[in-house]
C-alpha cells in the first residue's frame, strides 16, 4: 500500500506502507478517485489535528477482494467508502445507537484517507454504486449527507423560509436539496461567483454583496424573518449576520469547518431565545443520499470543482494552503487516482 502521508504540518510524503492485515470479513478497495476538501487543507496546514496520516476526506473504487459471504459486493463494482468509523467505545455505541457516536473517527484525521492506492473496510461502510450516479457525484454523498443531517436537525418542513448563509459547494448542495423538499431557501454569500453558480443551479432568492440581506429577507418573509438559518463555516461573513436574520425562537445550524476563533456576540441570539445547532457529521445517510444522486435531486454541474493527478497531490496541497491564506476558501479538489 501506498499513500500520501501528513508527516508535519505542510509537508506531505508518498509512503510505502506495510500491508496492513485484512480481517477475512473485510473488504479491499483500489481507490479510482478521492476528494481535498477544505478539512484536508486545515489540517496539512496544521489548523486540524491530524499526523502521521493519510489525508483524502472522500474516495471512490473497485472492489478488489471481498470479505466472506458477501452477496452484493462482488469484485470489480464500483464503490463508496464511508469517511467515518464510529469509536464502539463510548455511551451511545455501547447501547448500540452507533448514530450518535460521541467520538465519531473521520477519514484523513483519526484514520487514513483516501489518498491512497488501496484501502479496506468492513462491509457496511462500503455501498456498490449505480450506473446512474457518476465518479463525480459519488464523491460528494458525504455533503449531501450532511445537507439532509441538517435539514433533520432543524426539523424544516415544505414551504419554511430557510436563510442559508455562505454558498460554498455545500452552501449550494443544501439550498438544491431545500427545493427538492420544498422548503425556500434565501441563500446570501459574498462570492459574486458563489452566487451566479446558485441561481444556476436553480434558486430563486440568491443575495449577493450588494443586496440589503436584511431588507430583502424581511421583503421576503412579510416582516417574519427566518424560523431557520444554516451557517455554512468558511463564508467569512459575520456570525451575527445568522443570529440578526433569524426571527424570534429561530433554529440556527452552524455546520461546515471552523477553524478561527473569534470573539461573537451572543446578545441576539440571547434575546431571541434561538435554539442554536452545531453539526459538522450525519451518519446513517449514505442510501438516502445516494439515492438522491439517482433521482437527480442535485445539479452538480454549477458545483466548483478542481481536478489533479495523483502525482500533482503535494503541489496541490501547497496551492490550496495558499488559496486559503488569501481567500479564506479553497476549491475542492477531485483527485485522478490511477
Ligand atoms: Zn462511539
Amino acid at each position: 500500500m501506498k499513500g500520501y502521508y501528513l508527516t508535519e504540518p505542510f509537508n506531505i510524503k508518498e509512503k510505502e506502507s506495510e500491508e496492513k492485515e485484512v480481517l477475512s470479513s473485510q473488504s479491499k478497495v483500489r481507490l479510482t478517485k478521492a476528494l481535498i476538501t477544505l478539512s484536508d487543507v486545515l489540517r496539512y496546514n496544521g489548523e486540524f489535528d491530524a499526523k502521521d496520516v493519510i489525508l483524502g476526506s472522500a474516495g471512490i473504487g473497485v472492489l478488489s477482494e471481498t470479505g466472506q459471504n458477501l452477496f452484493d459486493l462482488e469484485k470489480g463494482k464500483r464503490t463508496y467508502i464511508e469517511p467515518f468509523r464510529e469509536c464502539e467505545t463510548c455511551y451511545n455505541c455501547k447501547k448500540g445507537d452507533f448514530t450518535k457516536c460521541s467520538d465519531l473517527q473521520i477519514a484523513g484525521e483519526d484514520f487514513d484517507g483516501f489518498l491512497s492506492d488501496f484501502i479496506s473496510a468492513n462491509p457496511e461502510k462500503l455501498f456498490v454504486l449505480p450506473d446512474s450516479v457518476s465518479d463525480k457525484e459519488a464523491l460528494f454523498i458525504q455533503h449531501i449527507s450532511l445537507a439532509i443531517a441538517v435539514y433533520d436537525k432543524l426539523n424544516i418542513k415544505k414551504g419554511d423560509y430557510v436563510a442559508v448563509i455562505g454558498a460554498n459547494n455545500f452552501g449550494n448542495i443544501f439550498a438544491q436539496l431545500l427545493i427538492y423538499y420544498q422548503a425556500v431557501p434565501i441563500v446570501m454569500t459574498l462570492d459574486e461567483e458563489d452566487c451566479a453558480a446558485v441561481r444556476k443551479s436553480g434558486i430563486y432568492y440568491a443575495l449577493g454583496a450588494n443586496d440589503n440581506w436584511q431588507k430583502e429577507v424581511s421583503n421576503i418573509t412579510s416582516g417574519r424573518m427566518t424560523d431557520k438559518v444554516v451557517y455554512v463555516a468558511d463564508c467569512n461573513i459575520p456570525v451575527t449576520k445568522a443570529f440578526s436574520l433569524a426571527s424570534f425562537g429561530a433554529a440556527v445550524a452552524f455546520t461546515g469547518a471552523f477553524n478561527k476563533s473569534g470573539n461573537v456576540s451572543f446578545m441576539q441570539a440571547v434575546k431571541k431565545q434561538l435554539d442554536i445547532n452545531c453539526i459538522n457529521t450525519a451518519v446513517g445517510y449514505t442510501t438516502t443520499s445516494i439515492n438522491l444522486i439517482a433521482n437527480k435531486a442535485i445539479n452538480f454541474n454549477n458545483l466548483k470543482i478542481a481536478e489533479c493527478s495523483y502525482s500533482e497531490v503535494p503541489s496541490t496541497f501547497k496551492k490550496l494552503a495558499k488559496e486559503l491564506e488569501d481567500t479564506d476558501k479553497i476549491s475542492e479538489t477531485i483527485v485522478n487516482m490511477m
